[in-house]
C-alpha cells in the first residue's frame, strides 16, 4: 500500500493549484510529511504568497502551467492531486469557461500523467456534485440534484464530468483513482474578498462594516477547518479506495449563526445585513461521513470555536500587514 505517513522520504507527489487555499495546505503538510512535492499552478485564483514559506525548500518545485495546456512532469512520480479550479462562486462566476475548462480538459491531462507514471491519481471534487440537496445528509450514494444551465452549472457539472472521466480511467485504463467529496472548508490562506461566507464575514466584521447574510440566513451549512479536511484527503490518497468519499464536517449551522460566531469571535460591533440569496443557493448541506469514518479512520477533530479562532487570528494579521 502507498505510503502518505512520515516513514516515507522522497515520495513525490504533484499537486495541481498548488499555489491556492487547499493545494499549499496539501504541499506543506506533504512536505513536513518527507514527500518531494511538485506545484503545478497558473495562479488563476493561487498565489506565490500561499507557497512563499516553502519556496525554497529543497523537496519543493514550482512549475507555472496551465494544466489545461500541459501537464507534463520530468521523473517518477506516486501521487497526483488534482486540486486546480476555481472554487468560489464569485471566482467561478466570473470565470465559467476556465473553470469548465479545468474540469474537463485539465482532469484529463493530470490524469493522463497518472496514468503515465503509474501514480495514484485524486480527484478534488465537491459536495457541489449534490447540488440542493433533496436528500439530507448527502451520502455518496446520492445522485444530486443539480441545474446545468443555472449560472453554479459551470462548477457543478465541470466536476460531475471529472468524476465520471476519472471513473472511466479507473474503468479503461486501470489508473488507481480516488474521488473526494470536499465540503465547505475554511482556515488560513482564504482570500478575504473570495465571496466565501466565512472569509467575507471575517473581513468585514474586523473592518466594522455590516456583516452581509444572504436570505434570512436559516440556510444551512457545515464548515470543516483546513487541518481537518488535509488529514481527510491524505488518507483517502494513502488508501486504495475508489470513492467518491465525503470529507467534511457534520455538523451543521445556520449561516446566521456562522455570522453570529464571527461576531463574537472578532469582538466586532458590526451590525448583520439582510442581502439577497443568490440563485440556486443550496438550502441546506450537511455530509454523510460514515464511509470516511468506517472505510479510512477519519473523523474532524477541530472544533469550530478552535478553527474559527485560528482563522479570525490570521485574516486580522493579514489585512493589518495590507493595511
Ligand atoms: P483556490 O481557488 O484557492 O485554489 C485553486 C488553485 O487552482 C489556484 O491556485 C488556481 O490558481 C489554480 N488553478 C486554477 N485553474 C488552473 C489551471 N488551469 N491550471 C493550473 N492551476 C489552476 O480554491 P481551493 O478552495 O483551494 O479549492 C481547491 C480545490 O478543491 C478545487 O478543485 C475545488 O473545486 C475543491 N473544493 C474546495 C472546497 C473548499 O471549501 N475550499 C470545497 C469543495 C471542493
Amino acid at each position: 500500500m502507498r505510503t502518505v505517513g512520515g516513514e516515507a522520504p522522497h515520495r513525490r507527489a504533484v499537486v495541481t493549484g498548488g499555489a491556492g487555499f487547499l493545494g499549499s495546505h496539501l504541499c506543506e503538510e506533504l512536505l513536513r510529511r518527507g514527500w518531494a512535492v511538485v506545484c503545478l499552478d497558473n495562479f488563476l485564483t493561487g498565489a506565490t504568497t500561499n507557497i512563499a514559506e516553502f519556496l525554497q525548500h529543497p523537496r519543493f518545485e514550482l512549475a507555472h502551467c496551465d494544466v489545461t495546456e500541459n501537464a507534463h512532469v520530468r521523473g517518477p512520480v506516486d501521487l497526483v492531486l488534482h486540486f486546480a479550479s476555481p472554487a468560489s462562486p464569485v471566482d467561478y462566476l466570473e470565470m465559467p469557461i476556465e473553470t469548465l475548462r479545468v474540469g474537463s480538459v485539465g482532469t484529463e491531462r493530470a490524469l493522463a500523467l497518472a496514468r503515465d507514471k503509474h501514480a495514484r491519481f485524486v480527484l478534488a471534487s465537491t459536495s457541489e456534485v449534490y447540488g440542493d440537496p433533496q436528500v439530507h445528509p448527502q451520502p455518496e450514494d446520492y445522485w444530486g440534484h443539480v441545474n446545468p444551465i443555472g449560472p453554479r452549472g459551470v462548477y457543478d457539472e465541470a466536476k460531475r464530468y471529472a468524476e465520471a472521466l476519472v471513473t472511466a480511467y479507473r474503468a479503461t485504463y486501470g489508473v488507481d483513482t480516488g474521488i473526494v467529496r470536499i465540503f465547505n472548508t475554511y482556515g488560513p490562506r482564504m482570500r478575504p474578498a473570495d465571496g466565501r461566507a466565512i472569509p467575507t464575514f471575517v473581513r468585514q466584521a474586523l473592518a466594522g462594516e455590516p456583516v452581509t447574510v444572504s436570505g434570512d440566513g436559516s440556510q444551512t451549512r457545515s464548515v470543516c477547518f483546513v487541518d481537518d479536511l488535509i488529514e481527510g484527503v491524505l488518507a483517502l490518497a494513502d488508501s486504495d479506495l475508489a470513492g467518491p468519499v465525503n470529507i467534511g464536517n457534520p455538523w451543521e449551522m445556520t449561516v446566521l449563526q456562522i455570522a453570529q460566531d464571527v461576531l463574537a469571535a472578532t469582538g466586532s460591533t458590526s451590525h448583520i445585513e439582510f442581502v439577497d440569496r443568490p440563485v440556486d443557493d443550496p438550502g441546506v448541506r450537511r455530509p454523510d461521513t460514515t464511509l470516511a469514518r468506517t472505510q479510512l479512520g477519519w473523523e474532524p477533530t477541530v472544533s469550530w470555536q478552535e478553527g474559527l479562532q485560528r482563522t479570525v487570528a490570521w485574516f486580522a494579521e493579514e489585512l493589518s500587514r495590507s493595511a
